[in-house]
């Protein structure tokens, strides 16, 4: 009998209170196509469609157009059928027609960096008969020009030619507008609108040679392949590089059937929130406008108007509106469509109720019936992202290991941002005001073009509006104010994503892209000139403005105490200075994982005997430059101790080569032999002595104590005289002496050999011990594979990830910056292995050290202090290769406190 195989679907449906797909399906139908069939399933009413899965698309990536549309041209057919029933209109029909959407919808949000058409299936005919059967020809025409817009630019390629160039169809409106003396696009007569839509094709013809697709199904075909290859544009390929989304995800492609907001003024559409976005107080919120499409709201070219009363009193506040203006002009919804609002109030608490989570709902009103378009788990700013995940803990929506999942690490990052000095705010000069659309604070000189965001160090991205093309761009800013555009505008919602301050909507901005100036209240600034933005006011402020650190909430502390519950590994810092260190454990750092003793040496007033110290030519010089020092060092270590009391603390002995010490301009060369009462000539030739072909392989670490024993004395006689004079001050210290840039058993050896025997002089001196370990630096791939060997000896191990990575890939630390950017750009890397720890090959060297390691000593105590220690990808594998601990410099400790828990979380959910 021959086996019936079941063939997986390509093509989902959904609409009716049914649906082929639910929620848990984002892999395969996207984020959108996941969440419209399970709310269609829980009775939200969304316009009936279908969804094509992410598969498809990578199948069209590789078998091309006609072979896709062969797979899937049944299923399509059937499912525009389904749709036909619902809505009781028909595809392409004249007299009843249906209009649908198509968008994309990859498995996690990626706002405005792909495609969309709606109002797909309009032609010359079926446009009449839309006018006819909404009895409202204005409306039928304009849909006509918008889809005509929409298709050109998206499927036909009518788009700017360069970033000065406005869109060739806003050209074309612009004229007319100007010709008929009119400003607003509601201006527009039906004949004006017939005109436009003549003259849309007109264009597209005139650049394309070709004439605009009449058949529906043609239309929907090119539409459907837009998107697909929409996957693989530019603004795609770098949001997914930025956020490290592989290429094989794939987009699913959403078709639906068209409802309008733009029939009238009993239509309207407009964007909402369960819960402030920005704040994360729970508030329900959001915007919308009368008689309008999806993209108007987001476009930002209208004021939108808030949904809710309260939204709308504090919006006026802001937007210094007068009651009685607001209540005329700018009505909330909850004033102007009580029945509507109690509809849409009842869905965002059971889509909220139903995802347990702060949702971001698109929707429309269709004369008077409201559909629901998209909902999803809302994006949000990192105070918000605390705040909401306490929250709801708190309301018993999630329980404590959910709480702590919801906590995206990096994101913490904002919360530890700067925010302005109160006291220079005092003399700040605020010339404008506008929308708070994301917290912060941003300071920098002014560009108006987002690909030339990095021309100062510090810039603000001024823009009428911005747009996907400009994601780049805003990512480099350190702020992006914007003339146009509400809270849910796309700068607003970008911004927020990124955790970058925002000021939009500031109306009264005049930009001008040509004399690249802004007007503000008469006054002019040029490109270059600094402004400040207060993302949590909106305000915008002339000149620099200071920063200083941000207040933590009581929500942080709550979600880190949380944490701290779950983690097993612990977080250290790697701290120079008692400042850092005090920081640090004001984040809670439990310990010190590296103190790199170099950046000591580096201070003005040491510098000199460092450099005495290398100058010598005898070793008794040496001893005494290393005399000088040692003082200093030592109070280094107690200051550092002290802030770190009770809490173990590894410094790592002298790691940097030498020529870093001494001067390299011929006037310091100068002082210095003035200094040292030698000629300039021997400072030259020790100069030219130090020089190295490869420094980073060359004559640092553990290479340095072993040709320059008298450094590891000096070095450890200054710990342990520290940490014996803190302990007749009854102070708990427990020092962890670390070894640089190990290779084999007998360097280290020699090391110990020494820290032990001085250890032991000072300890008989001074008629008293403390405990103190000796361990190595695990950096150089040779000490990983001899790890066993190393582990005779050593007392503990720190991967020197850093290192590691350097000489695992041959990339120079120093040097990677030439071809790494190209490397992430080409995607012949995915991310940047200095950042994030490459699991696949850095990552074997790991496990192997630390197996090996404690093959001989099975309580070896392992951690990591490499840069990686603070990325939460790279902390999960420390967790899972069964570290004690990984450290991380000072703003990084939340990120990596919360990485650990949620490591713990995953393998007990595992
Ligand atoms: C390392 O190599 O990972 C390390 C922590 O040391 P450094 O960055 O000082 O070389
Ligand atoms: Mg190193």
């Amino acid at each position: 009998m021959e086996m019936l195989q079941k063939v997986k679907p390509r093509v989902y449906k959904f609409g009716n209170k049914t649906a082929d797909g639910n929620s848990k399906m984002k892999n395969l139908l996207g984020g959108k196509g996941a969440n419209l069939a399970e709310m269609s399933t829980i009775g939200i009413p969304v316009p009936p469609g279908f969804t094509i899965t992410t598969e498809v698309c990578t199948e069209y990536n590789t078998l091309g157009k006609n072979a896709v549309v062969d797979l899937i041209k049944e299923d399509v057919e059937k499912s525009i059928e389904n749709i036909e029933q619902i809505m009781g209109a028909t595809f392409g029909d004249k007299d009843n027609p249906l209009l649908i959407s198509v968008r994309s919808g990859a498995r996690v949000s990626m706002p405005g960096m792909m495609d969309t058409v709606l109002n797909l299936g309009l032609n010359e005919e079926v446009v009449l008969g839309l006018a006819k059967k909404t009895n409202n020809e204005r409306f039928a025409w304009d849909s006509y020009r918008r889809f005509i817009q929409m298709y050109g630019g998206v499927v036909l390629g009518m788009k700017p030619e360069s970033k000065e160039d406005i869109d060739p169809f806003e050209e074309i409106m612009e004229a007319l507008k100007h010709k008929r003396g009119i400003e607003l696009d509601t201006e527009f007569t039906v004949q004006d609108l017939k005109d436009l839509v003549y003259d849309f094709k007109e264009a597209i013809h005139k650049k394309t040679g070709l004439d605009f697709p009449t058949d529906p199904w043609d239309q929907l075909w090119g539409a459907v392949m837009a998107v697909f290859d929409s996957w693989n544009g530019d603004r795609a390929v770098y949001y997914r590089q930025m956020n490290g989304y592989p290429a094989d995800w794939g987009t699913a492609v959403n078709v639906q059937a068209m409802v309008y907001g733009n029939m009238g003024d009993n239509s309207g559409t407009g964007v909402c929130f369960t819960r402030d976005a920005g704040t994360g107080e729970n508030v329900f919120n959001g915007e919308y406008l009368i008689n309008a499409q999806g993209e108007d709201v987001v476009a930002g070219v209208r004021t939108p108007q808030q949904i809710t009363k309260l939204g709308s009193e504090r919006w006026a506040k802001l937007a210094k509106v007068e009651e009685e203006e607001r209540l005329k002009i700018y009505p909330s919804l909850e004033e102007l469509m009580p029945n509507i609002f109690k509809e849409l109030n009842s869905y965002q608490e059971k889509l909220e109720n139903h995802y347990c989570d702060m949702q971001d709902m698109e929707f429309t009103m269709q004369d008077g019936k409201l559909w629901i378009l998209q909902t999803r788990n809302g994006k949000r700013t990192g105070v918000a992202m605390v705040k909401i995940a306490i929250d709801l803990l708190e309301e018993g929506l999630i329980d404590k290991k959910e709480a702590i999942l919801r906590i995206e690490p990096n994101k913490l990052d904002e919360l530890l941002h700067p925010v302005f000095d109160p006291n220079a705010l005092k003399r700040a000069h605020i010339i404008a005001q506008g929308l708070p659309a994301s917290p912060g604070a941003a300071t920098g000189q002014i560009v108006f073009f987002a690909d030339e965001a990095n021309k100062y160090k510090n810039t603000i991205l001024t823009r009428i509006e911005t747009s996907p093309e400009d994601l780049e761009g805003m990512n480099l800013a350190k702020g992006i104010l914007t003339a146009r555009g509400g809270m849910t505008s796309h700068a607003a919602v970008v911004a927020r994503g990124m955790g970058k301050c925002c000021v939009s909507g500031a109306g009264a901005l005049k930009i001008n892209y040509k004399t690249r100036t802004l007007i503000v209240d008469g006054k002019e600034y040029q490109e270059g000139d600094w402004i400040s933005l207060n993302g949590s006011t909106g305000n915008i402020i002339e000149g620099k403005v200071s920063t200083i650190k941000p207040e933590l909430s009581g929500e942080f502390a709550k979600i880190m105490d949380l944490s701290d519950g779950f983690s097993t590994m612990k977080v250290r810092t790697n701290a120079d200075s008692p400042k850092d260190a005090k920081v640090a454990r004001s984040f809670g750092a439990q310990g010190i994982g590296l103190t790199r003793t170099e950046h000591m040496f580096f201070e003005v007033d040491r510098i000199k005997a460092m450099r005495e110290m290398i100058l010598a030519d005898t070793v008794k010089g040496r001893k005494q430059a290393l005399n000088d020092l040692l003082p200093m060092q030592r109070e280094d270590f107690e200051g550092i101790f002290e802030a770190m009391e009770g809490f173990p603390v590894t410094i790592r002995l002298l790691d940097p080569p030498l020529h870093e010490f001494v001067p390299h301009q011929l006037a310091t060369q100068k002082d210095l032999a003035e200094d040292m009462h030698i000629s300039l000539q021997a400072v030259k030739n020790k100069v030219a002595e130090l020089q190295e072909f490869n420094p980073m392989l060359g004559h640092r670490g553990c290479r340095l104590g072993n040709t320059y024993p008298e450094i590891t004395e000096m070095q450890t006689r200054a710990i342990i005289e520290a940490a014996l004079n803190l302990k007749e001050k009854g102070i708990v210290t427990k020092p962890e002496i670390m070894v640089p840039l190990v290779g084999t058993l007998r360097e280290f050896e020699e090391q110990e050999k020494i820290i032990r025997s001085t250890a032991s002089q000072v300890f008989e001196e001074q008629n008293d011990t403390v405990d103190y370990l000796v361990g190595t630096m695990i950096e150089i791939p040779r000490a990983a594979l001899t790890a066993d060997l190393i582990a005779q000896k050593a007392d503990f191990f720190s991967f020197g990830t850093n290192d590691l990575t350097q000489m695992a890939f041959g990339y120079s630390r120093d040097d990677a910056g030439k071809f790494l950017p190209v490397y992430l750009k080409k995607g012949i890397l995915a991310v940047d292995p200095f950042e994030v720890l490459d699991q696949e090959g850095v990552g074997q060297l790991v496990i192997m050290g630390t197996e090996k390691g404690r093959q001989t000593k099975p309580n070896l105590k392992v951690g990591i202090c490499g840069e990686h220690g603070g990325e939460p990808s790279s902390v999960e594998f420390c967790y899972n290769v069964g570290m004690n601990y990984v450290s991380c410099s000072p703003y990084r400790i939340p990120i990596a406190r919360i990485a650990s828990a949620q490591a713990a979380i995953k393998a007990i959910n595992n």
